[in-house]
């Protein structure tokens, strides 16, 4: 197939865009400034506590330094949503995705998301200022509180129509991606030729051109490990391989319909392969997706359940469409740990799909789950197409191959 040339507009929009790393230093500034505000805070605090210490500080004194301390401490949120949010929004993805201290905004950070975000936190920080006039209202004057009082309303009447906003805007831009024609996406450079084996006869999902580039966001997004295609799959490596079935599953109906895909086989057999090249499928029709392996999510589960927040976890997980479990049975589970994943599965149940991978059948989980796995299975297989790999490692066949040339 013949290569298509960029057109010179393209090479054009492409430096105009790389000009957003000019931004890139001042989100630095603002990290200094971050200092400065450190700085500020613990110079507060020091007066607080010589205030203290030397029994000059009144109730008033001590309100009003707390109530200045907080202000500091909502000004250095503010500062760190601008900065983390501001530079993965409008410089680069910084790929926090999976990170435990990933914040629940950041997911679905845009510009929008930001505008409120910021609007709320000057209320709060407007809140705290007024207080602190209430609380010294003998050293402040009536046209400073009546002020005062006007703008703090101002804030949040323009945070109110903010968010008003941000909710018929986001819908707008989800229509809009729906209502886009499929257009077939030419090939350039980074889209390889597929190989005339591999499984490419679903005409796939229907290809979407992606000039704001949401389908690639999506798929750096989803942390995989590295990017594996449908295109690149040799489909007469494993044994009794089940082409159509995967060629189905490549057309990403799945995810909208709940169902899940267990792939199981051999170590080598192309289980994350397939399994990444899916949620590749599922980001590009318009499906978030989140990628980790049966150990990570354990941890991740883990960490919440400590937290007491298992459930807002699992509710937050539920803006994926789709999760990958990969490499469920390298290591056991103990009870606590299987009795998570129970509940991860039983959440998604005919809610949210799930690609799960495995070395071995869905008949021996319970080496892997113990006591859960006969009601994790049943719920998860349901609603599932269970592929089955069979043959040897496809890499220890490649090094065979390379030494016997
Ligand atoms: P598994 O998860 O089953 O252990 P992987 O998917 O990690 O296996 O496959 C190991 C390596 O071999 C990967 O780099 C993968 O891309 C490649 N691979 C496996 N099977 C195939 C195949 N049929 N065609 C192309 N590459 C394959
Ligand atoms: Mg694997």
């Amino acid at each position: 197939m013949a290569r298509v040339q960029n057109p010179p507009t393209t090479t054009l929009g492409y430096a105009l865009f790389a000009t957003r790393w000019l931004q890139a230093p001042l989100y630095f500034g603002l990290v200094a400034a971050q200092g400065v505000y450190v700085y500020k805070f613990f110079k507060e605090l020091w007066t607080l506590i010589l205030m203290c210490v030397g029994g000059h500080a009144t109730e008033t004194y001590v309100m009003l330094a707390v109530l200045k301390l907080v202000d500091v401490v909502m000004i250095a949120n503010l500062l760190i949503m601008v900065i983390v949010g501001g530079y993965e929004t409008f410089v680069s993805r910084i790929g926090l995705q999976g990170h435990r201290d990933q914040p629940e905004w950041l997911s679905h950070v845009n510009s929008n998301v930001l505008k409120v975000k910021l609007a709320t936190a000057i209320v709060g920080i407007s809140s705290v200022h007024l207080l602190q006039m209430f609380v010294d209202v003998h050293h402040t004057s009536q046209h400073a509180l009546l002020w005062g009082t006007v703008i703090h309303m101002a804030f949040i009447f323009s945070a109110a129509i903010l968010a008003y906003m941000s909710g018929p805007m986001a819908a707008h831009g989800d229509r809009a991606h729906a209502a886009r024609p499929p257009v077939e996406r030419p090939r350039t450079e980074h889209t390889p030729e597929p190989r005339p084996e591999a499984v490419t006869d679903a005409p796939a999902v229907p290809r979407q051109p992606d000039p704001d580039g949401e389908a690639e966001a999506r798929i750096r997004a989803a942390g995989f490990p590295a990017r594996k295609l449908l295109e690149d799959f040799d489909e007469r490596h494993p044994r009794g391989f089940d082409r159509e079935t995967v060629a189905r599953l490549g057309k990403a109906e799945f995810v909208a319909a709940r169902r899940n895909v267990v792939f199981v086989g051999p170590p080598g057999t192309g289980k994350t392969h397939l399994a990444v090249a899916l949620g590749v499928r599922a980001c590009q029709a318009g499906h978030r997706v989140l990628f980790a392996t049966a150990a990570e999510w354990a941890a991740r589960l883990t960490d919440a359940r400590a937290a007491g927040r298992l459930d807002a976890e699992l509710a937050a997980l539920d803006e994926h469409p789709l999760l990958i479990v990969d490499e469920v049975g390298y290591t056991p589970f103990d009870p606590d740990t299987a009795g998570l994943f129970f509940q991860l599965v039983a959440h998604r149940y005919e809610r949210a799909s799930l690609i799960v991978t495995s070395d071995r059948p869905l008949g021996r989980w319970n080496e892997v789950f113990g006591a859960s796995a006969p009601a994790l299975t049943d719920r998860l297989a349901h609603h599932a197409e269970v592929v089955r790999l069979d043959g040897e490692s496809y890499r220890t066949r490649r090094a065979s191959a390379a030494w016997a040339d």
